[in-house]
């Protein structure tokens, strides 16, 4: 039997390799592996979760497959750690979310309802963000016909100029008695442009803007709730709190607060495997456009991961790795699947085929990525690649000497 196996792999053709489990095991097969610890992501929501007054719920936002970082586990690990309102951009994922969650939480899609899906909505208990009078409009023409008060969120624009009803759209509806007819809506939100910049005078404009739009509308739905704050909001203080919280990137390990030390857990750490080191001879050049220089000595370290995995090719020259504990820096240019670094510094025992380079760690964190990409720390999660081996840790574990 196995033996005529083995003489049907060689001659048949790769169509019929397809189904054969390989035998090698995906962490040796990949090129870099990056490890998600869920503990710290609950943590992290206990620690925002204690922030805000007891009667506030803090959802979370898990748009964009959980900021890169995979809707399922981090959904699950969140519903833990006892979250029951959740955040995402589409429908898609809303609707992936209630199958992984189940009936329970409260499900919004931030990017409203696009035509022809109110019924989906319905049936898979999603609450839509109405942002403008095309939104409402639809949806009250929809709860009209079923005859049903579906829940909603009406979204008010307070000085972004992105998405929600403009001061004049949100009075216009107001004055109307049927502008919200058949509505049901569970909170009204709006969204804060410069919560990182805790001094920046646009947050309690935002604020100002925000209460008197909500007061306007209690006089017609006296039971809405009401959302302002994002991660970052939530550090601005209590005022901003109101009924709902939707932090997002501080869950993940990004500092809301840019300006000062970062209060949240660090929830990444991305390594990538050394395929060959590389003593120069003489002096010379490494990588595309020969863009670096090298002396003649150094020591190359070349690794399986690049700008594919999401690395971005703006970190050429300015990235930073960790090997051994010492940080190596990026030389020359980011290639597709390839990226060189610096381990002149680093003992031969560590600098070897085999190894890993820290690329996200505790040390060069993801804001620290973000900053010399000239980029936020969210961009750099929600572009990790597709490539990586996947880790999942879900006990709390003992902590590495910070
Ligand atoms: C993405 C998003 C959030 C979460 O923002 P973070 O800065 O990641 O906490 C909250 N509200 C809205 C409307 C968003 O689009």
């Amino acid at each position: 039997m196995i033996l005529k196996a083995v003489m049907l792999s060689r001659t048949s053709p790769p169509a019929g390799t397809a189904a054969r489990p390989s035998a090698s095991r995906p962490e040796d097969r990949a090129g870099a592996i990056l490890t998600i610890d869920l503990a710290a992501i609950a943590e992290n929501w206990r620690i925002l979760k204690k922030r805000v007054a007891p009667g506030c719920d803090m959802g979370a936002v898990v748009k964009s497959d959980a900021y890169g970082l995979g809707l399922e586990p981090v959904a699950r690990a969140l519903q833990g750690a006892g979250c029951v309102t959740f955040y995402v951009a589409h429908l898609d994922g809303a609707i992936a979310l209630r199958h992984i969650l189940g009936p329970g939480p409260r499900i919004a899609c931030l990017n409203g309802p696009n035509k022809g899906t109110e019924r989906d909505h319905a049936a898979f208990k999603v609450m839509p963000v109405l942002s403008t009078p095309e939104h409402v409009k639809a949806w009250c023409a929809y709860a009209l016909k079923e005859e049903v008060l579906s829940e909603s969120i009406v979204q008010v624009d307070t000085g972004m100029h992105r998405l929600g009803l403009s001061e004049r759209e949100f009075a216009g509806l107001m004055d109307d008695p049927d502008g919200f007819l058949g509505l049901h809506p569970q909170m009204i939100m709006s969204h804060l442009a410069c919560a990182d910049e805790g001094a920046n005078p646009m947050n309690r404009a935002q604020l100002g803007r925000f209460r008197a739009m909500r007061d306007t509308f209690r006089t017609r739905f006296p039971d809405a709730k009401a959302s302002l704050a994002n991660s970052s909001g939530i550090f601005l203080g209590p005022e901003w709190h109101f009924d709902y919280a939707r932090p997002g990137a501080a869950l993940y390990g990004v500092n809301p607060t840019p300006k000062a030390p970062n209060p949240m857990l660090p929830v990444v750490n991305l390594k990538a495997r050394i395929i060959q080191v590389r003593r120069v001879d003489s002096p010379g050049h490494v990588g595309y456009g020969a863009a670096a220089h090298v002396q003649e000595g150094a020591k190359i370290a070349t690794v399986s991961m690049g700008y594919a995995d999401g690395y971005l090719r703006s970190l050429s020259a300015v990235g930073l790795g960790v090997l051994d504990g010492l940080k190596v820096p990026l030389l020359g240019r980011v290639s597709m699947d390839l990226m060189t670094f610096d381990v002149s510094n680093v003992p031969d025992s560590a600098a070897q085929p085999g190894a890993f380079i820290d690329i996200i760690s505790n040390v060069v964190t993801v804001d620290d990525v973000a900053k010399a990409a000239g980029t936020i720390g969210y961009e750099i999660l929600t572009s990790l690649g597709s490539r990586f081996h996947r880790r999942y840790i879900t006990a709390p574990q003992p902590r590495a000497g910070t």
